[in-house]
């Protein structure tokens, strides 16, 4: 007579070595993989922190994407212990893992003990579907559209550049996007700043750009700083977001912006146009160079755009700032190289990309220093800047 499903496990429990909650809890990340094998609505109420996920119904097929070592220590746990033991007796007998284990009393026990659980951000099916796009991506997946969700990215200006990021960070779902901008939306700013309408000429345009990212995305919280950016005001308008888009046409702001990101450690995705021509790049404090290390002074006040209206055309802060939307999504999901210590220059009559290496100044005046050593009194300090245009003629 065949073996009932018990006397299975039984036997099967019986094979497989089973560790206690404590020595797992005494050696994790100690080299130890931890692999939770339970159901998707399991490990979405909560797991072990650092554990993997491979359910056990897919264990054969994916086993190798989360251990390619087949002789890593691998501990694997479940709810109560069973599943477990089953999965890493297959591990062990039919996939040559050489140090497998089964956690005892599955989650449930380590949860009575008082260790750790991790309950993941948990997508509503509108955002799955919102998201499902993302969701099939595996860079991104869930975790990174959480993170997306959670994430808080400052906009310097709903202008050319502000325009067409926000509305892409806004349909990608950046949870919290502030915006600083004291100017109204005025007929001439339609030729590009598309989060903009006829119908709104004369409205703030913080107040414009809400209208238009709620009406696209409503899990997006939209902050709005309705002032110029200046050293009075730029330390407690900064402080709390992850990321900065500086989309700013001054040079004395983005000195300004500098100091104050590097003195507390938030990362920039700068982008500048003229004419028919874009730059690009991100300055993340102290992994590469600053925007002082690339521009130890100001560039001739006759080259300045901001002295005066140039022309632009009008596409060509779409593809910058949707070049700024792309680095603001890698650098708040972690996936790929973001441009740091690199120039991108665009030129959009010839269609050409060209790329600078930048490298960080080791006598920068700003970010070769500790942070807490820049003073309020250094930072942005620069050419008065009404002198400086006014030179130019
Ligand atoms: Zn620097």
């Amino acid at each position: 007579m065949s073996p009932s499903g018990a006397e299975v496990i039984r036997q099967i429990k019986q094979q497989v070595e089973e560790v206690d909650p404590a020595e797992v809890s005494e050696h994790q990340g100690n080299g130890v993989v931890l692999v939770d094998v339970r159901e998707g609505e399991e490990w979405d109420r909560g797991h072990i922190p650092g554990a993997v996920h491979v359910p056990r119904g897919y264990l054969e097929s994916r086993i190798d994407g989360a251990v390619p070592d087949r002789d890593a220590r691998v501990i694997l746990y479940c709810a109560s212990g069973q599943r477990s033991a089953l999965a890493a007796h297959t591990l062990k007998e039919l996939l040559g893992f050489s140090d497998v284990a089964s956690m005892t009393g599955g989650i449930t026990l380590w949860k009575d003990r008082g260790y750790e659980v991790e309950v993941p951000k948990v997508l509503t099916p509108e955002q799955k579907e919102r998201y499902g796009r993302h969701l099939l991506l595996p860079e991104i997946g869930t975790e990174g559209q959480a993170r997306l969700l959670d994430a808080k990215v400052l906009l310097l200006g709903a202008g050319g550049l502000g325009a067409p990021t926000a509305l892409y960070l806004a349909a990608a779902g950046v949870g919290t996007l502030g915006i600083v901008d004291d100017d109204e939306v005025d007929l001439s700013n339609l030729q590009r700043q598309v989060i903009h309408t006829t119908d709104r000429i004369g409205m703030p345009k913080v107040d414009s750009a809400e209208a238009t990212i709620k009406a696209l995305n409503p899990d997006v919280d939209v902050v709005k700083h309705p002032v110029r950016l200046d050293a009075s005001n730029i330390m407690e308008i900064i402080d709390g977001y992850d990321v900065i888009v500086d989309g700013v046409d001054n040079f004395p702001t983005r000195y300004l912006l500098n100091d104050a990101t590097v003195r507390l450690d938030i990362p920039v995705v700068s982008a500048s146009i003229l004419g028919f021509d874009g730059q690009l790049s991100v300055f993340k404090p102290h992994d590469g160079p600053c925007y002082r290390c690339l521009y130890p002074v100001p560039p001739p006040a006759e080259l300045a755009p901001s002295c005066g209206a140039n022309g632009v055309l009008g596409v060509l802060p779409g593809t910058m700032g949707l070049l700024q939307a792309t680095e603001v999504v890698k650098l708040v999901t972690g996936i790929g190289e973001p441009l740091i210590g690199r120039l991108l220059l665009y030129e959009a009559l010839g269609a050409t990309f060209t790329e600078l290496k930048v490298r960080r100044d080791p006598e920068c005046p700003i970010c070769s220093r500790e942070p807490s050593e820049i003073s309020d009194a250094e930072m942005g300090v620069f050419p008065d800047y009404e002198a400086f245009c006014a030179a130019a003629g």
